[in-house]
């Protein structure tokens, strides 16, 4: 079942590897498949290298497994808490990418100091709070995803498709599995961009406003007119 969108999830996982974002089995992609309710995800502890489409494993809207010889990504559940925060919301990819995890790290959002930030988040990338020792010692990956959704409340996933847990790593969002690896990478580029910018210039200031809303509008929503027809990217 649901082979095209096995395949489509693989490469999504694989291209975390070509772009430099995990080592290892750090990381995971899942899609939403809006026709069934099934999500597609990245199976558990399995190497990137040699893993095939047939090894994705295919769950329900509950974590339960309906297809798959493996155990579903361990942070599936976060995966699930996400998409039921944001209906919009049909790819997710997490990493502990260096730069994105080191601002997560320190427990900071990542302010928009330039126009390749804002090409892609609508203002800075958040970090959420900590998870309290009670959400970490019950269920964790669920109370994970409960605190980003809390996030999700002061800024849109739909406008920000990135965001930081504070002490862990980044979650990316997109439309499908594909938007949301790419918003993954350019969330590490801006992350490593905006520590560089901050070594030069410890007191740069975000920004102007009507900066960040010229390059963000020009590529998203109605008056969007950057790149070919029909492609904003
Ligand atoms: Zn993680």
């Amino acid at each position: 079942m649901l082979e095209a969108l096995k395949e489509k999830v693989l490469r999504a996982n694989l291209d975390l590897v070509k772009y430099g974002l995990v080592i290892f089995t750090w990381g995971n992609v899942s899609e939403l498949d809006r026709a069934s309710g099934l999500i597609v995800i990245k199976p558990s502890g399995v190497e990137y290298d040699g893993m095939k489409a047939s090894d994705m494993v295919v769950t329900d809207w509950n974590g339960n497994v309906v297809e798959g010889k493996y155990k579903p990504s361990s942070d599936l559940l976060t995966h699930l808490e996400i998409y039921k925060a944001a209906p919009g919301i049909g790819g997710i990819t997490h990493t502990h990418s260096a730069y994105a995890a080191a601002w997560a790290q320190s427990g900071r959002a990542i302010p928009c100091y330039g126009t390749t930030h804002a090409d892609y988040f609508h203002g800075a990338i958040p970090c959420t709070r900590g998870l309290t020792a009670k959400e970490t010692g019950g269920e964790y990956e669920r109370s994970t995803g409960l605190v980003i959704a809390e996030s999700f409340k002061k800024t849109a996933p739909a406008e920000v498709p990135a965001i930081l847990v504070e002490n862990h790593g980044a979650f990316s969002f997109g439309a499908d599995a594909r938007e949301a690896v790419h918003n993954a990478v350019c969330c590490e580029q801006v992350a490593k961009m905006a520590y560089l910018t901050e070594s030069l210039n410890p007191g740069v200031k975000p920004a102007a406003q009507f900066l960040m809303d010229k390059h963000y509008c020009r590529k998203h929503g109605a008056n969007a007119y950057y790149g070919q027809s029909g492609n904003h990217k």
